[in-house]
């Protein structure tokens, strides 16, 4: 089925359309059951139609769905409460997107900025990152394929390459007394699963404490139990001050949210940001239970402790092959990396029923969800040597 009613923004959009999910498994319009190992990129961590979930939709909807921000929302303040304290931040702002979120994060280093007296001021962030598509956001993200098109771009992010510390350093000591934030992912996703290493983080960290410029990691697709911790850089010993959350917070529900600590806090006044949708009761409600279901079901554990077998079972399985000249990762964000582009590989993964996309043109991504337990890891493996095995056939 194609139409021309939508605007053809995705491209490669399969022609298959799933009709019902549970757990880790898609069931399309003939009925055929697929392994879902994209969990619609990172989003459908407690996979699909979790009970806790449903019920969680099916009563919030009946009593109330939206009131605006106009008035208090209790709702807000109970996630608010929730996600700041597995984060160990201060403050949160809801809003309904990754984007939105970065976009928020952005703003708050402006009227950093302000507060400091840089009229101009710069953002370093890293060479094929990526925070969105907004305006903001795709100037942020060092990523020219996001870029072209939409100049002029919104003015002042440097970009640099994540883990050259050198050039880290380099770009400070440059743009030094404008800088106002270094953003960055703690793995850049749509990158190509690059992880940045505990030693880059820590300088970053450190050249923000010292030049007082804020940190902001962006963990919209690393955060809420994907790679094992609550958050990635809780792998480390650091902290940002600025920390966004999107994609698993609501399970397939929009919500996502803008953390802060110390001196993020409290930059925002009254009027100077907000959103019609955002944190209303309903999304809320959804982002508390996940929350809540993930602590009682040990997601997290279940999410290191898969994580580290099907990595190591990929990595086993897969270095027959040639072509497979990497596989990586953290918990259940993992990649394959190929030695040539290899887009084409999704489709045969539909004919194997398993479903995954490929990032950075030659990066296999793996992103199931967090739920998954071994015999559905063992699955993958095999449907992703069948894949292989047919490719290079
Ligand atoms: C998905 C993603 C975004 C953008 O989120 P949207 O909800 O699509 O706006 C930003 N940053 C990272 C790291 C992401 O993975």
């Amino acid at each position: 089925m194609t139409t021309n009613t939508i605007m053809p923004t995705y491209y490669n959009q399969m022609q298959v359309s799933f009709e019902y999910g549970r757990g880790v498994w898609l069931w399309d319009n003939e009925n055929n059951q697929y392994l879902d190992s994209l969990a619609g990129i990172a989003v459908c961590g407690l996979g699909h139609a979790h009970p806790a979930i449903t019920r969680t939709i099916t009563e919030q909807a009946s009593k109330l769905l939206h009131t605006s921000n106009t008035y208090t929302i209790r709702n807000q303040a109970e996630l608010a409460e929730k996600l700041t304290r597995i984060a160990d931040m201060e403050q949160a702002y809801f809003c309904n997107s990754g984007a939105e979120a970065n976009e928020t994060a952005i703003k708050l280093a402006r009227l950093y900025a302000r507060k400091k007296d840089i009229s101009d001021p710069v953002i370093i962030t890293m060479k094929h990152s990526f925070h969105g598509r907004t305006m903001a956001t795709l100037s942020a993200s060092g990523t020219e394929r996001i870029q072209t098109g939409f100049e002029p771009l919104v003015k002042d992010f440097v970009y640099v390459q994540l883990n050259d510390i050198a050039e880290l350093e380099a770009a400070v000591q440059q743009y030094k007394k404008d800088i106002v934030a270094i953003m960055l992912e703690p793995i850049q996703g749509d990158g190509g699963i690059q992880i940045a290493s505990g030693d880059y983080l820590t300088r970053v960290r450190q050249i923000c404490d010292t030049n007082d410029y804020l940190m902001i990691l962006d963990e919209i697709q690393t955060g809420m139990g994907r790679t094992g911790k609550w958050f990635c850089h809780q792998h480390f010993t650091i902290q940002p001050d600025v920390l966004t959350v999107a994609k698993a917070l609501g399970n397939g529900v929009p919500i996502a949210a803008c953390l802060a600590r110390g001196k993020a806090c409290n930059l925002f006044g009254p009027g100077k940001h907000g959103s019609t949708f955002g944190g209303n009761p309903f999304v809320c409600a959804v982002g508390s239970t996940v929350i809540d279901t993930m602590k009682s079901e040990n997601i997290l554990d279940n999410a290191a402790s898969i994580g580290t077998y099907l990595i190591q079972q990929l990595k086993s399985t897969l270095s027959r092959y040639p072509g497979v000249i990497d596989v990586r990762g953290k918990g259940l964000m993992i990649g394959v990396e190929l030695d040539k582009p290899c887009m084409q590989l999704t489709n045969l993964g539909l004919k194997y029923r398993l479903l995954f996309n490929v990032t950075f043109n030659k990066v296999i991504r793996l992103l199931p969800p967090l739920i998954i337990n071994q015999h559905e890891a063992d699955e993958i493996v095999k449907r992703l040597d069948q894949c292989l095995a047919e490719y290079y056939a």
